[in-house]
């Protein structure tokens, strides 16, 4: 029989109110059960709310300092599990061990910055108008916070959410992926040891419909931050309205890479298969377009399809494996639909393609790094997310054009361009609407204490990461203290003469 888990409300690990289960299983192994999982539903989050209520009249007193310390104890203990979570990780979502450790890596910065932000959490003080008068603005908690988050970084995406909530004094009702529910427990046992007290972080599994919908409807949670797809986004907007309650939102990206006549093409050529090809594409900041310029264009385009060829699929846990497999038989089917989407709009498919099934492949989900040129801006496989292993190529002859290509998308998350030419640089830097340019850098490899997030319809403003993401999960309480001993009418008294 595969383990059973529960779920964690109020500090006790506790069966779904329905007694139903779901399965965990590996997508480079399909037979292999992780786990099950509780079946959660709006009677489980109601009272994982209720704890987290509770427990935010006490954790709100303790100092922000003391906080901080218990996540800094929360970053030692990731540490010393980095390798055995990293394993679990590879075998219940597929990306390759190095990239598992990476995302635990990304856990302990953050976990360490937010013990840092517990002795920072800066107020202002400023000068009042009136005479013997004291102002200032401080962060308060807001209060229980809800957070929901998919399964492309199983460890990273949470803590960049749950830690700076409670460092700020907040207390959490958690939602992860269905398809990474264990890493979730693994993270919820290291706070727990860390000495988190009871009732201040929660966990609730289940699906999106029921659990997601139940946390973002109630009405005492506070605040969410969903990370995730712009479709469930927008839902998630639209069903946190009717409380008013403040929602953060992290949401697709049509990421682009630009390579310049100038550029340095071995650095870029690198720089392009790890952006499209790294976690099989599955990351938000995957580079999913090529903006080549066509002084380059052949040569490039022969090395990059060579290279590509040459990626190796395989079990993550494997010595050797490149790229794994697609997280699920739904997302794999998604991939090959786009492949037929871009073969009907006449894009050229220059390598991959094809469902990849030969040996130990067949028995999971794996799909060849798959690469389209002679691509056009309108063409769908151009403007829309595919989240796999699959990338577009453009031509351009000029920086205007290819920022302008780059720029024709709904969304707006992360962008590169690889040049020699530090003017170059910098009018990209000005003129690319994305939340995130890299300069000779691929798409991805954003860093725990810069903030993160994107423009147009890859959010709502907010930013995930560094200083940034404590503006949103903190209020700001305007202070002012009299001690003249009389009254002051601000405005009035101090411009009496009329002047
Ligand atoms: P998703 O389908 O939108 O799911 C994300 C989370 O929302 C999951 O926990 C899901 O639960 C839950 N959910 C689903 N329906 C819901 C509903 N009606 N109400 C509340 N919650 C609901 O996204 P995904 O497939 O997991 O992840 C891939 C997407 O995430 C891509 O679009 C990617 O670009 C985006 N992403 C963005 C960022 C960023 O920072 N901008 C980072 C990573 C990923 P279930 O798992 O139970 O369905």
């Amino acid at each position: 029989m595969p383990q059973q888990f529960r779920n964690f409300i109020n500090g006790k690990w506790i069966e779904a109110k329905s007694g139903r289960t779901f399965e965990n299983r590996n997508p480079a192994h399909w037979n292999e059960v992780i786990g099950l999982f509780p079946k959660s539903g709006p009677e489980d989050v109601a009272d994982a709310v209720r704890a987290a209520r509770a427990a935010f009249e006490k954790w709100r007193l303790v100092p922000a300092p003391a906080r901080g310390d218990m996540l800094r104890k929360i970053g030692d203990l990731l540490v010393k599990s980095k390798e055995e979570i990293a394993r679990e990780m590879t075998r219940e979502m597929g990306k390759v061990l190095t990239e598992t450790r990476g995302d635990v890596q990304e856990g302990i910065d953050t976990a360490y910055y937010a013990a840092t932000e517990g002795r920072r959490l800066f107020g202002h003080t400023v000068p009042s108008e009136l005479p013997d008068k004291f102002a200032m603005a401080i962060r308060i908690p807001v209060g229980v916070a809800g957070i929901i988050t998919p399964w492309n970084f199983p460890m990273a995406i949470p803590t960049w959410g749950i830690f700076p909530a409670i460092l700020s004094g907040n207390t959490v009702v958690f939602k992860p992926a269905s398809d990474t529910p264990k890493t979730a427990v693994r993270l919820v046992e290291i706070m727990m040891e860390a000495g988190i007290p009871e009732g201040v972080v929660n966990l609730i599994f289940g699906g999106g419909g029921e659990v997601g919908n139940a946390i973002v409807s109630h009405p005492d949670v506070d605040l969410v931050l969903f990370t995730g797809s712009t479709e469930i986004g927008k839902q998630i907007l639209r069903d946190g309205s009717s409380t008013l309650k403040r929602i953060s939102l992290e949401l697709g990206g049509k990421n682009a890479q630009i390579v310049m006549d100038d550029a340095d093409l071995d650095l870029a050529l690198d720089g392009i298969l790890w952006g499209a090809f790294g976690t099989t594409g599955q990351r938000c900041t995957a580079t999913s377009r090529l903006i080549l310029h066509e002084k380059i264009y052949d040569p490039f385009m022969t090395m990059l399809v060579d290279r590509t060829r040459k990626l190796r699929l395989g079990d993550g846990l494997l010595q050797g494996s490149e790229v794994g497999p697609c997280i699920n038989e739904g997302q794999r089917k998604i991939v090959d639909s786009y492949v037929t989407i871009g073969k009907a709009e006449g894009a050229r498919l220059r390598c991959g393609g094809s469902i990849a099934s030969g040996g130990e492949l067949a028995n999971g989900w794996f799909y060849e790094p798959t690469i389209f040129d002679g691509v056009l801006p309108s063409m769908r496989i151009a403007r829309e997310e595919i989240f796999g292993p699959v990338l577009s190529v453009l031509k351009t002859n000029s920086l205007d054009d290819a920022v302008t290509i780059l720029n024709d998308t709904v969304y707006g998350l992360s962008s590169s361009m690889y040049t020699r030419d530090v003017n170059n640089a910098f009018r990209a830097i000005r003129d690319i609407k994305a939340g995130i340019t890299y300069i000779n850098v691929p798409t991805i490899g954003a860093e725990a204490h810069l903030p993160f997030g994107g423009v147009k319809q890859t959010g709502n403003g907010h930013r995930e990461g560094g200083w940034a993401v404590y503006d949103f999960f903190t209020e700001w309480k305007s202070v002012y203290i009299d001690y003249s001993g009389r009254l002051q009418r601000a405005q009035i008294d101090n411009y009496e003469s009329g002047s």
